[in-house]
């Protein structure tokens, strides 16, 4: 068969249903497709895939090539709609199979169809990878969903297996008529000319698989952070207090399942403690809210969530603009917000309280504030992120009505010498 691979966020080799199942006789072209609509600005003026993102992009794409062309594939990567890029493509080489990983959320959903649509009769085969828990494996259907974590975590902890890893991918023929489609490539100057990284930060990320799986091995088996996990996990300052794996698991560079299996393998070797469950228990996080997103659809994009609302939701350009660059006035706010503007991260710790801070101090609305994390997070991630601002807007799966978190209080708990508002302030 001749199999076009569409990559989205499944940007490894590692446990990739889209390659697992190949036989030698395939031939086999990988295609990355770059939606043009990503690189525009937001209305509030700043770029939708900001250059923190777009960095990390580029490294993965480089590193999945790299390996791809071990295994004779030549990664192509085009700017362009998916719903006529890969319907020129499978015109032009006589495709038989498109295969993608399939997404939840309207815009990527919207391009599944228009592809499905434009290729037919070619089919468009689309894997569940997104979640450590496929969708299908969960007692109860998407719709019946608990609103509550905690009642969610009790009806799948033990009764939702999870897959083991699948195979390495085979060696199989490359597909390597693809120059004329038309389409360019994205220019390199373009994505090379990356963000440079500002010295204080305490991370160095960089895309790939190689360098999430190398993570992965130094925070559990060569350095062991994972056995302080829960104790450290609200920490702000250094490299390690969590396991930073969360922009590798947004694009896909880094499989939930991996992580899962070999926090098992350490349990096994090291023992399993409170700490190493809180890996798992936090992934779970991740996996509630992408079916928070599956259940709810549209509505996790709109001011009222998924309370269905009519809050008081309005913009204030000139505060925003303060919030966004770290000039607030509130020393806490500002050191996560410019360590946020400088680098493309910021710990969970922080997030809370610059989210809430905006909402409920600055009583602005929580969607400005989640274009400004989508724009400059490495680890965007369009459920994770919409999902979790929700959520501290009060208009999401938080139990507690009206939760605030006070700055003040919590930069004493958390920052008490003040030694992270130094490193981002001094
Ligand atoms: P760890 O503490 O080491 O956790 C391990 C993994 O569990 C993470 O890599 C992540 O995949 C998952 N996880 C942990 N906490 C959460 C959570 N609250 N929600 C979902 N998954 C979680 N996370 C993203 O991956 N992308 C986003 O766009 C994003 N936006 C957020 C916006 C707001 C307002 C808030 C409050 C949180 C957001 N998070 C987002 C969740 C969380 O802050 C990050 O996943 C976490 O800080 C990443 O660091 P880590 O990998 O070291 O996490």
């Amino acid at each position: 068969m001749r199999i076009l691979i569409w990559h989205r966020n499944d940007l490894r080799l590692h446990d990739n249903p889209l390659y697992a199942n190949l036989i030698a006789k395939d031939r086999v072209i990988p295609v990355f497709v770059l939606n043009p609509e990503l690189l525009q600005n937001t209305t509030h003026g700043f770029p939708r895939l900001g250059k923190f993102r777009l960095k990390f992009l580029h490294e993965t794409l480089c590193d999945l090539s790299r390996s791809l062309s071990q295994h004779q594939l030549n990664l192509r990567i085009f700017v362009g709609e998916p719903g006529l890029v890969i319907p020129q493509l499978v015109r032009t080489l006589g495709i038989d199979e498109v295969r993608a990983t399939r997404e939840h959320t309207w815009e990527e959903v919207r391009d599944e169809r228009e592809v499905a649509r434009n290729i037919a009769p070619v089919p468009l085969r689309l894997f569940e990878d997104r979640t450590l828990i496929p969708p299908e494996r969960l007692p109860f259907a998407i719709g019946h969903l608990p609103d509550l974590f905690t009642e969610f975590r009790k009806k799948v902890e033990g009764y939702s297996r999870i897959n083991m890893l699948l195979p390495d991918m085979p060696e199989v023929q490359p597909l390597e008529d693809a120059d004329n489609t038309g389409f360019s490539s994205i220019p390199d100057d373009y994505l090379a000319d990356g963000a440079a990284l500002d010295s204080r930060a305490a991370f160095c990320f960089k895309g790939g698989e190689t360098e999430a799986l190398r993570r992965l091995d130094q925070y559990f088996f060569r350095e062991h952070h994972v056995a302080t996990y829960k104790e450290t996990r609200n920490g702000l300052v250094g490299a390690d207090y969590s396991t930073r794996f969360s922009p590798w698991l947004a694009n896909g560079s880094l499989s939930p399942r991996k992580i899962y299996h070999e926090l098992r393998r350490y349990e096994k070797q090291y023992g399993s403690s409170q700490n190493t469950y809180w890996v798992f228990f936090e992934l779970l996080w991740r996996d509630y809210f992408r079916f928070v997103a599956i259940k709810y659809g549209n509505r996790i994009f709109k001011p009222g969530g998924i309370k269905n609302t009519d809050p008081f939701c309005p913009g204030n350009a000139p505060a925003f603009e303060r919030w966004r660059s770290g000039n607030t006035g509130n020393d806490f706010v500002d050191a996560n917000m410019r360590e946020l503007l400088l680098t493309g991260w910021m710990s969970n710790r922080g997030r809370q309280n610059v989210a809430s801070y905006l909402v409920k101090d600055m009583k602005i609305c929580w969607l400005d504030g989640a274009a400004w994390f989508e724009s400059q997070l490495i680890d965007y991630d369009v459920c994770s992120n919409y999902v979790n601002w929700m959520y501290v807007a009060g208009v999401g799966n938080d139990p507690r009505e009206n939760r605030y978190f006070n700055t003040r209080r919590q930069a004493e708990m958390y920052d008490p010498e003040g030694t992270y508002r130094r490193i981002w302030l001094g």
